[in-house]
C-alpha cells in the first residue's frame, strides 16, 4: 500500500503546485477527477455541537462522487494520482441547500404579474420563455454561490422537466420539486396554460389534482393556504386534509404556504410536513410549537422575500457585494428598469410604492418566531423563496442567512439550518448535508471562517458537487 500512497506532510510544496495546475484553464467545465484530496483544511461539521464542530488540519478524500475518508491530515492517506486541493488556511462546509426556490420565476420585475403587472412593457409569456431558456445559467449561479441542492416548492408542470434537466447537467444543483400549488384562491395572471397555482374548491378536486401530480413523482405536494378575512378556514382545512391524505398515501410529504398563526395551525392539524414560510402575524404559541414538534414538522423561515418585493418595486433594490459577483448578470441588469420604463407604463401600485416607499424594516415578528421555533427543537431549513421579485437565484442565500443570524441564531446554527436540516427538506438526509464517508461529495471550500460570521459563507474558493470541482468566477464568466 505504501507504494500507492503518500502521506501529507512530505509533499506540501508539491501540493501547492498541483493545486495551481488543477485550476489553470478551468472554465465552466469542471474538473471531474476520479480521486480528489482536499488537504489540511478546517472541516466544519454543522451537525455536531459547537465544541466538536471544527476539525482543523483535516483532509477529505473523494472518490468518484462520494466522500470516502475524512480525518486528521497526518492520518489520512492520499491516493496516488489524486487531484489535490491545498486546504491550508481554508474552511470546508457541506454544500449549502436552499429549501425554498421557484425556477419559473427569475427575481426580476416581470416575474409576478399578479403582484405587479408589467405586461405592457414585458409580456409575461416572454418572461417565462426567458426563464426556461436561461435555465442552464440559473443552475450555474446556484453552484457559484455554493448551493449544491435546492427544493423548488411549486410551479407549473414543467417544473418536473427542470428537475430532469438538472439531473443530467454536470453544472447544476440537485433539484427536488413540487408541481402546481393546490390553492385556496385563484391567480389568473400567472395562467399561460400550465399554471403554477390552481384553485381547488372541494376535497375531491384536491385528490384528483394530487393524483395528476403523483404521476410525475413529485418530491412534495404543495398547498397555497391563503386565508383572507371572509374565507372559511374550516372548509379550507378539510381541503388541505384531503390533499395531505392523498399525498401521504403515496409516501409524498406535504409542503404548505401558511403565514398566519391560525392558518399555520390549521395546516399542521391537516397534515402539513413542511411549513415553507414564517408565521408572521403573531408570536407562535405553545399550541403551535406542540403541533409542529409532535408532528415532526420542518419550518422554513423565508425572512428576506417580502423586503425583496418592497425594495425592487420601489426602485430602491441594490445588489449586495455577493450579488454583484454571483447573481445572473442578465437579471442584475434588469433590476433598475423602473428608471427607463415610461411613467404611463408603470403599474399604479408600483408608482405609489415609488412615491411612498415606506421604511425598510426587518420582519420582526418572523425573526422572533424563528428563535422560538429553533429553541423548541423544531428543525429549521434555510430557504429564500428565490425567484420572487427582488430575491435572486443564488446569492440571495447570503441575505437570508444574514437575517437568520440577526434573528439570534449563531453562525453555526445558521449553517446547520442550511445543511443538516436542508438535507431533510431535500429528502436526502442520508446522502447530503454532512462531510462524512459515504456521503455524496457536495462541499464548499471557503477562504474565511463561516463560524465567525455567515457573511464568510459567500467567500467561496471552490465548490464541489458530485465530486466535480467548480471555480465560482469561471462559472460566472461562462454565462456572461
Ligand atoms: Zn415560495
Amino acid at each position: 500500500m505504501r507504494s500507492l500512497t503518500f502521506l501529507v506532510g512530505a509533499r506540501l510544496a508539491m501540493i501547492a503546485a498541483l493545486a495551481l495546475a488543477a485550476c489553470a484553464g478551468a472554465d465552466d467545465r469542471s474538473e471531474s477527477p476520479q480521486r480528489l484530496a482536499i488537504v489540511g483544511a478546517t472541516v466544519i461539521h454543522p451537525q455536531r455541537d459547537d465544541a466538536q464542530a471544527r476539525a482543523p488540519d483535516s483532509t477529505i478524500i473523494v472518490s468518484g462522487n462520494r466522500i470516502v475518508a475524512v480525518g486528521p491530515a497526518g492520518a489520512v492517506a492520499i491516493p496516488y494520482g489524486a487531484t489535490i486541493i491545498d486546504g491550508r488556511g481554508k474552511y470546508v462546509v457541506p454544500g449549502l441547500i436552499d429549501a425554498h426556490v421557484h425556477f419559473f420565476q427569475s427575481g426580476n420585475l416581470y416575474t409576478r404579474p399578479d403582484a405587479a403587472d408589467f405586461n405592457a412593457s414585458m409580456p409575461y409569456a416572454k418572461e417565462i420563455a426567458r426563464n426556461q431558456a436561461r435555465l442552464p445559467a440559473t443552475f450555474k449561479v446556484w453552484l457559484a454561490s455554493g448551493v449544491t441542492s435546492v427544493v423548488d416548492v411549486g410551479g407549473p408542470f414543467w417544473n418536473f422537466t427542470v428537475r430532469d434537466a438538472a439531473a443530467t447537467t454536470v453544472a447544476a444543483p440537485r433539484v427536488a420539486v413540487a408541481g402546481p400549488l393546490i390553492s385556496t384562491i385563484d391567480d389568473p395572471p400567472l395562467d399561460l396554460g400550465d399554471p403554477p397555482i390552481i384553485k381547488i374548491t372541494s376535497a375531491a378536486d384536491a385528490r384528483a389534482l394530487v393524483r395528476r401530480e403523483l404521476a410525475r413523482k413529485p418530491d412534495y405536494i404543495k398547498v397555497w393556504f391563503i386565508f383572507r378575512g371572509d374565507a372559511n378556514i374550516a372548509g379550507d382545512e378539510a381541503i388541505v386534509r384531503a390533499t395531505a391524505d392523498e399525498a401521504h398515501a403515496a409516501g409524498v410529504p406535504l409542503a404548505v404556504h401558511a403565514t398566519q398563526l391560525a392558518v399555520a395551525k390549521a395546516a399542521l392539524r391537516a397534515g402539513a410536513d413542511f411549513l415553507v414560510h414564517s408565521v408572521d402575524d403573531a408570536p407562535v404559541d405553545d399550541e403551535f410549537l406542540q403541533l409542529a414538534k409532535t408532528r415532526n414538522v420542518l419550518y422554513c423561515p423565508t425572512l428576506f422575500v417580502h423586503s425583496g418585493y418592497r425594495l425592487a418595486l420601489s426602485n430602491r433594490w441594490q445588489p449586495t457585494a455577493a450579488e454583484r459577483r454571483l447573481a445572473d448578470p442578465q437579471i442584475l441588469a434588469m433590476m433598475h428598469d423602473l428608471d427607463r420604463i415610461p411613467r404611463e407604463m408603470i403599474p399604479e401600485r408600483v408608482a405609489r410604492f415609488i412615491a411612498m416607499p415606506g421604511p425598510d424594516i426587518p420582519p420582526v415578528i418572523a425573526m422572533k418566531n424563528l428563535r422560538a421555533v429553533w429553541d423548541a427543537g423544531i428543525p429549521v431549513a434555510m430557504g429564500t423563496d428565490a425567484g420572487n421579485i427582488g430575491t435572486l437565484h443564488g446569492p440571495s442565500v447570503f441575505r437570508e442567512m444574514a437575517l437568520m443570524q440577526q434573528a439570534g441564531l449563531t453562525p453555526l446554527e445558521v449553517l446547520r439550518s442550511a445543511t443538516t436540516y436542508g438535507a431533510k427538506a431535500a429528502r436526502r438526509d442520508r446522502d447530503i448535508g454532512a462531510i462524512e464517508p459515504g456521503r455524496l461529495a457536495d462541499l464548499v471550500i471557503l477562504d474565511d471562517d463561516p463560524t465567525v460570521d455567515v457573511e464568510n459563507l459567500s467567500h467561496t474558493h471552490r465548490v464541489v458537487k458530485d465530486g466535480h470541482v467548480f471555480e465560482p468566477e469561471a462559472l460566472m464568466r461562462s454565462i456572461r
